[in-house]
């Protein structure tokens, strides 16, 4: 048995930014699969924001990783031994193996990736978790019309490309939100936006009025923050916001600026009849995975839906990339190169 294999364990709850401490590296004898088993080697590590929540073991919809416990995450691997008779040698699957170069599976949960599709990697991105999140939640809840103006911010990254352009599929007018010129100039010359803002601008909060004046119907929220208090005052009557993810807020250690905005968010959610809903993308598989599949797939195929990816080299960056994840340093799907993986 080789003592090849590494992964990364948590060893503290972070209070506020994750720090590399928090994080150690440690290398494992490879295992050798049991009956009806299979042995995974990672070949793409996706590092997604929810992975923040994961840290900490406050109330949530998941449970946290264990202190000492293998990072969790999405993976793309290649199986290289099975003793299960649905899987052979060389198969690639989409797994759960986390943070770590080689895992036993006993087959459930494996999801097998055609090459032939796209990139391989994409099944961890825009033909993935974070791509399925934009079109469900965008669909089901965000239900962009015609003419409609829609906002998103995050607006690089793999939920929010994603959300820009199938809004723009569907006839409305798509403004993203990001960090950074590069970032901004890639909104409307890679994906189509019809107008780009950075979020760190000093008058980010004009620029976003002067940008939506017919107001804004479907906000999508990748981030809360200061974007949220810029967009609320816009949002039409009867918009819709889906709720998916607050990352301006996943590092804040406290209850925030100290200014008590509930009670005029209530009053906009009440007086302009919006429909506020969060979701988990998972929750919404049963009504749309399968048209997601279609859609996304065909307009990756045919170049209508453009997507971003972000390669850091090696488990020994994953922590890193993640905690610049967390402040915006990524540019496109964060995913991670795991034991030397070059497959295209
Ligand atoms: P990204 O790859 O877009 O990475 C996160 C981005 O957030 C950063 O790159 C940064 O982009 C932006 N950001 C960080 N801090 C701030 C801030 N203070 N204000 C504004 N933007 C900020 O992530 P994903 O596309 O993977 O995820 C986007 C959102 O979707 C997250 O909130 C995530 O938790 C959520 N999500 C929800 C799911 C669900 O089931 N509900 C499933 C998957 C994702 P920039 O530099 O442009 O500011």
């Amino acid at each position: 048995m080789s003592q090849s294999a590494k992964r990364v364990v948590l060893v503290s709850r972070p209070v506020g930014e994750p720090k590399p401490t928090d994080f150690r590296i440690e290398e494992y004898a490879t295992p050798a699969p049991g009956p009806g088993e299979v042995l995974l080697r990672t070949i793409w590590l996706s590092l997604d924001p929810y992975m923040r929540g994961r840290m900490s073991d406050g109330p949530s919809y998941a449970q946290p990783v264990p202190i000492g416990g293998v990072m969790e995450g999405g993976t793309v691997s290649e199986v290289i031994a099975s003793n299960n008779p649905g899987f052979a040698k060389g198969d690639l699957v989409l797994s759960r193996a986390g943070w770590q170069t080689h895992a036993i599976s006993d087959g459930k949960g494996l999801g097998k990736i055609d090459p032939k599709i796209a990139r391989i990697s994409t099944a961890v991105g825009v033909l993935g978790m974070p791509g399925f999140t934009a079109y469900a939640g965008l669909l089901e809840i965000g239900k962009p019309q015609e003419g409609e103006t829609g906002v998103v911010a995050a607006a690089t990254g793999p939920v929010g490309s994603a959300v820009g352009q199938i809004a723009n599929l569907r006839g409305a007018r798509s403004v993203g939100v990001a960090g950074g010129p590069d970032k901004v100039r890639a909104l409307t010359e890679e994906f189509g936006f019809a107008a780009a803002l950075d979020h760190r601008s000093p008058d980010f909060r004009d620029q976003l009025a002067e940008a939506t004046p017919d107001g804004i119907d479907v906000y999508f929220e990748n981030v809360g923050g200061a974007v949220w208090q810029a967009v609320l005052p816009l949002l039409n009557n009867f918009a819709r916001v889906p709720v998916s993810g607050l990352v301006a807020q996943y590092n804040a250690a406290g209850p925030g600026d100290g200014t008590d905005r509930l009670p005029a968010t209530m009053r906009a959610i009440l007086s302009k009849s919006l429909t506020v809903r969060g979701f988990i993308n998972y929750d919404l598989a049963a009504d749309h995975y399968a048209a997601f599949l279609r859609e996304v797939g065909a307009g990756i195929a045919d170049g209508r839906i453009r997507y971003r990816e972000d390669f850091v080299d090696g488990l020994e960056q994953a922590s890193e990339a993640f905690i610049g994840m967390l402040e915006g340093r990524n540019f496109g799907k964060l995913i991670v190169r795991v034991d030397g993986g070059s497959k295209p």
